[in-house]
């Protein structure tokens, strides 16, 4: 993490130290959450809509052990007799922060964008590096303007490698993070249809992943999903090499699924042969990116395969988990768009060796105004697909079922409106040797299913 004295923070935030007597005082971190351990850092109060952080900053340095703290200059009233830095702007100095200190640093930088999959990337991207390098990757899903720079600041000084995922729900927010990170390399997974709402379009979604290059270091690679059109279509004129990856022959990546099991997957590229132990064609495509980011750093071939064997995912993507009474559960609650649920519908159509498949699905959210007509697609993909029941959850779940109503037997169909009521039904219907796939948007939380089944 960050180690500075104040007038060094000062500077780097383009702030004034109120009082020079703590000139000298050294931080350790830095914190926007006075629940999380404060001791040494510096607290950054940030103007929230529901919140304002600044009524924390005497108790995180009194009480909590904060050696300091940024201070708003709009805010009024700012305590005395203790460290604070006044800035503009909280939330800016914070950026100006993580830009200074990653110049600072000797570092390579991998910035991950794209409608799914970027977490899963972070993960596989971070397992093939570390073999070779001092790597710090982004925890959790702290992606956005705010998350971003703390992952950077929370950086020991002697990391090699950042990998960083950027996320973004509009226009000109992928532009900021890489502006901040300035990237090396970096990926865009796919395009899909999450956040139509606020970007119009799928070309809208791909213009804004493509936000990714503005930081693109000039020797940087910007390595894209080559099956996406939108993607392909719009890097020609761009001055970075491009590397593509995907199914389609013209790909410099091209990729072949050997073999998915409920263990692992296997699948080659441009005629070598890998082993993921994750599931389904979906990360087959992550951990070819990853692959082409590796290639890129020189990490050897066996130390390649040896990230792979050992990759693991942060939890609820795509996540095995043996159930109670010999059940299979596939919990890839964390999250959903249609693009994630086919990959998932897909993937559990392809696995073998189970009693019966049974896909549990309910509403993805913010698909703006064609929600329904997604939904109802959505159900649909499972025409001709090796999977038995479809139970489905919530509003718009009813438009999945009756999309896979006009796919697959009606009564292997059901839609329920209650949550306890889905979880009741399943626990008397599954039997030993089932399969079951839950997925839905994180606000509809269906670990609880999981967790009744498990
Ligand atoms: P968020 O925007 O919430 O941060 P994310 O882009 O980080 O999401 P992950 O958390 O890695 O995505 O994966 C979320 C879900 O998306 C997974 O559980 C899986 O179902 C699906 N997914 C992962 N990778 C892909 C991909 N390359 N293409 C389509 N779907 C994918
Ligand atoms: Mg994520």
């Amino acid at each position: 993490m960050i180690k500075r004295t104040l007038s060094q923070v000062a500077m780097m935030a383009n702030g004034s130290l109120v009082d020079a007597q703590f000139k000298d005082v050294v931080i350790h971190g830095v914190t926007k959450d006075t629940r999380e351990d404060l001791t040494n850092s510096l607290y950054i109060p940030i103007v929230g809509e529901n919140f304002n952080g600044h009524q924390f900053v005497e108790q995180a340095i009194k009480e909590k052990g904060a050696a300091a703290s940024l201070w708003q200059k709009s805010e009024p009233n700012p305590p005395t007799k203790i460290p604070l830095i006044l800035v503009e702007d909280t939330v800016e100095a914070l950026q100006q922060m993580a830009r200074v200190y990653r110049d600072e640093l000797q570092l390579t930088v991998i910035g991950i964008t794209g409608s799914n999959g970027k977490t899963t990337t972070k993960d596989i991207v971070t397992s093939l590096l570390k073999t070779t390098f001092r790597v710090h990757k982004t925890a959790g899903n702290y992606n956005n303007h705010i998350g971003l720079p703390l992952t950077l600041l929370s950086m020991q000084e002697d990391t090699e490698v950042a990998v960083l995922e950027m996320g973004m729900s509009d226009f000109g927010e992928i532009e900021l993070l890489s502006e901040i990170a300035k990237p090396d390399a970096a990926i865009i997974t796919n395009i899909g249809e999450s956040h139509l709402q606020e970007l119009g379009s799928r070309a809208g979604i791909a213009k804004a992943k493509l936000e990714i290059a503005v930081g693109l270091k000039e020797k940087g690679i910007l390595v894209i999903n080559g099956d996406e059109p939108l993607l392909t279509e719009n890097v020609s004129s761009m001055p970075f090499e491009i590397i593509t990856f995907g199914m389609k022959e013209k790909n410099d990546y091209k990729t072949t699924i050997e073999e998915i099991s409920k263990d692992n997957t296997r699948f080659s590229v441009n005629g070598l042969t890998y082993t993921i132990p994750v599931l389904g064609q979906h990360n087959v495509m992550n951990a070819v990116a990853s692959i082409a980011v590796a290639h890129h750093l020189n990490v050897s071939h066996q130390s390649i395969m040896e990230g792979l064997e050992n990759v693991s995912i942060t939890g609820m993507r795509n996540e095995v988990v043996h159930g109670k009474n010999k059940v299979t559960l596939i919990n890839d609650a964390y999250n959903a768009s249609p693009t994630s649920m086919k990959a998932a519908i897909d993937l559990l159509a392809s696995l073998k060796g189970f009693n019966r498949k049974i896909a549990v699905l309910a509403d993805m959210l913010e698909l703006g105004e064609d929600e329904k007509q997604f939904h109802y697609d959505t159900g649909a993909h499972v025409s001709g697909k090796d999977i038995d029941y479809v139970f489905t959850f919530g509003p718009l779940g009813t438009d999945i079922a009756a999309g896979a109503k006009s796919a697959m037997k009606k009564s292997n169909v059901t839609a329920f409106q209650s949550k306890e009521e889905l979880i009741s039904f399943l626990n008397g219907f599954v039997q030993p040797g089932d399969i079951v796939l839950v997925k839905g948007s994180r606000g509809m939380k269906l670990e609880e299913v999981v967790q009744s089944l498990s």
